[in-house]
């Protein structure tokens, strides 16, 4: 099985979907990265691991890093650039134009003949403008492809009760895939570490705890959720390539059982 993941910025495979990446390579799947810019407009690490003009390097190191842990098949950057964020924390998307965009990311799923495109969810997780961009990018590229060329549309980080951490939670995409991600901890743990500029970012988002545990503590958000977008869900367990290969996973549910919140 081929899996190809669109990502607006490097760290978003790991922090997102780290744990169902690895773990899906694990099962024997080829997963593919492609990501839309090199981050340069983020963090340099605290203290400055780099100056604002290195950093995009830097992170196309780090995300290098990233996706041999997470056991990725390859990497490849879209070459757009990372606005900076603004001074009150505004976060802005990439400039480039949406047709354009959604072409280039038609030709490589057609190149690369794949089984399962996984992105960004409908609400960019918390509302990022550059997550949204990628991901109506992704669904216009498929709208645009024929019907029997079209992989299969998985987004991150869906909705279900119960999930570890709701600030990156899309509430309008109900899980349909909820993995434990236990078996793969170590590797991202590993993946986590290799994004060293986003550390301090990182923990600004996690409760105070015992210093050394914090970033532990992160990455063991020991729940994580894929929502399928195409083909349109139509009654539960879902049935596709995809779950068949995670069918009688340990860690894994196929969602049934699990209430699902309303659809907004
Ligand atoms: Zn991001």
């Amino acid at each position: 099985m081929r899996i190809l993941v669109f990502f607006a910025h490097p760290d978003d495979e790991t922090m997102l979907a780290g744990g169902t990446l690895a773990f899906l390579a694990k099962l024997g799947a080829e997963v593919h990265y492609f990501s839309a810019t090199r981050g340069e407009g983020g963090d340099l690490g605290e203290p400055a691991l780099c100056t604002r003009a290195q950093v995009g390097e830097l992170r196309e190191e780090e995300l290098v890093c990233a996706v041999r842990a997470l056991g990725g098949s390859s990497l490849h950057f879209m070459d757009y650039i990372d606005p900076t964020v603004g001074a009150e924390n505004e976060l802005y998307a990439f400039e480039g134009d949406d047709v354009v965009f959604a072409e280039k990311i038609m030709d490589e799923i057609r190149a690369m003949q794949a089984d399962v495109v996984i992105s960004h969810g409908s609400d960019g997780e918390y509302g990022h403008p550059a997550h949204l961009k990628v991901h109506l990018g992704v669904k216009q590229a498929l709208l645009n492809l024929p019907e029997a060329e079209c992989p299969l549309f998985y987004t991150f980080q869906g909705a279900f009760s119960g999930h570890p951490k709701e600030r990156v939670m899309n509430v309008t995409d109900p899980a349909h895939v909820i993995l434990d991600i236990a078996s793969v901890t170590a590797e991202k743990l590993a993946a986590i570490a290799c994004h060293k500029t986003q550390h301090a970012l990182f923990l600004r988002h996690v409760e105070p705890d015992e210093q050394g545990q914090r970033l532990l503590k992160l990455a063991v958000m020991p729940l994580e959720s894929l929502h399928r977008v195409f083909p349109a869900v139509e009654s539960l367990p879902v049935q596709d390539a995809l779950t068949d290969l995670l069918a009688g996973v340990e860690g894994v549910t196929l969602l049934a059982e699990l209430s699902i919140p309303a659809k907004s």
